[in-house]
């Protein structure tokens, strides 16, 4: 069994390194949150104080930060990532960054002589505790069968997407059309509602026709239908808006960079920005649905 490191102990990070706890490996996870440190300690993590810490005879380094800026300061800093460790640890990203940001890591990995796999995850909260997310992983084929045997505990699929930044570059143009569909369920569930359909009713009739979608199934935004949906738990975050608003808006970018033309994910990120606004950031990206109420509440 291997001794891995853990960086970023959060909704996601928790979860699954303690899929990797429960395979038989040794996990030293850092966190600066007390929660976050307390919580992944109860689930088997050796929780340290440094990535230093955290590296000393690791096999391998995964990650899952907020986004681009803590990924750039975890590995590029004085005391990160590529300051500490060795030819033979393979790292792996799992958070949600931007293609630049991505690359960065690859360029100053193969720079440093170390093995980086670009990792993205997608399938919740809920897919990291049961273990079941799809992780996309972008980098030199001479890592990618590694980078699988580290992921599989926590994964239902693993695909390997191709060279440095596909599995990222994938991940984006999912995430788009994640909440390009967490709009559609927002404005469906509130239509079917001002309709006079009970949400039971509608949810089942959408599951068994052609509006259905991973959002509808996951995190469907009217209380009690879903037990999976932070609708339950007055939308404290699963997903929070902020990250969506991230994600969404790093697809409109590339969308930028690239030339193509992304109307739909444009109108998602300004209803998440528009969370945002009204300080609402922290809470679950399935709370846009107010937007769609006639008053502005659910
Ligand atoms: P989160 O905010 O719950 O977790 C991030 C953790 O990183 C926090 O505990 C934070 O304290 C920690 N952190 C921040 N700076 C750090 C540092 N310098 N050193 C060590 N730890 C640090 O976020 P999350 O929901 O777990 O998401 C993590 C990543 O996974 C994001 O990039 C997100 O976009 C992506 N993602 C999230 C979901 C989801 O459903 N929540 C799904 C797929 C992908």
């Amino acid at each position: 069994m291997s001794t891995i490191a853990w960086i970023g102990l959060g909704h996601m990070g928790a979860p699954m390194a303690a899929h990797l706890v429960s395979a038989g490996h040794t996990v030293r996870g850092v966190d600066p949150v007390p929660a976050a440190r307390d919580a992944a300690a109860t689930r088997g993590i050796q929780v340290v104080d440094t990535v230093a810490e955290a590296l000393q005879g690791a096999d391998a380094c995964l990650t899952s930060l907020p986004g681009p800026d803590q990924v750039r300061q975890v590995y590029g800093g004085g005391d990160g990532v590529f300051a500490h460790a060795v030819a033979g640890t393979l790292l792996l990203d799992t958070s949600t960054v931007d293609v630049g940001t991505s690359r960065w890591c690859h360029d100053e990995a193969a720079a440093r002589g170390l093995a980086f796999v670009d990792s993205p995850i997608s399938g919740g909260t809920a897919g990291a505790e049961a273990g079941t997310l799809a992780v996309m992983l972008g980098g030199h084929p001479d890592h990618l069968a590694r980078a699988r045997t580290v992921v599989e505990p926590m994964a239902r699929a693993v695909i390997d997407c191709g060279e440095a930044t596909s599995g990222i570059a994938a991940k984006l143009a999912n995430n788009m059309m994640l909440f390009i569909s967490v709009m559609a369920m927002s404005e469906g569930s509130q239509l079917a509602e001002h309709l006079g359909l009970d949400p039971h009713v509608f949810w089942q009739v959408v599951d068994a026709s052609s509006g259905q979608s991973w959002a509808q199934r996951t995190w469907y935004p009217v209380p009690g239908v879903v037990p999976t949906a932070a609708a339950n738990h007055d939308f404290d975050a699963t997903f929070s808006a902020d990250l969506a608003r991230k994600d969404c808006g790093l697809a409109v970018q590339a969308g930028e960079a690239t030339g193509v033309n992304l109307p739909a994910a444009r109108l998602a990120l300004e209803q998440l920005e528009r969370l945002a606004a009204e300080g609402l950031g922290g809470k679950d990206c399935t709370l846009v649905a107010k937007y769609a109420s006639p008053d502005g509440t659910l």
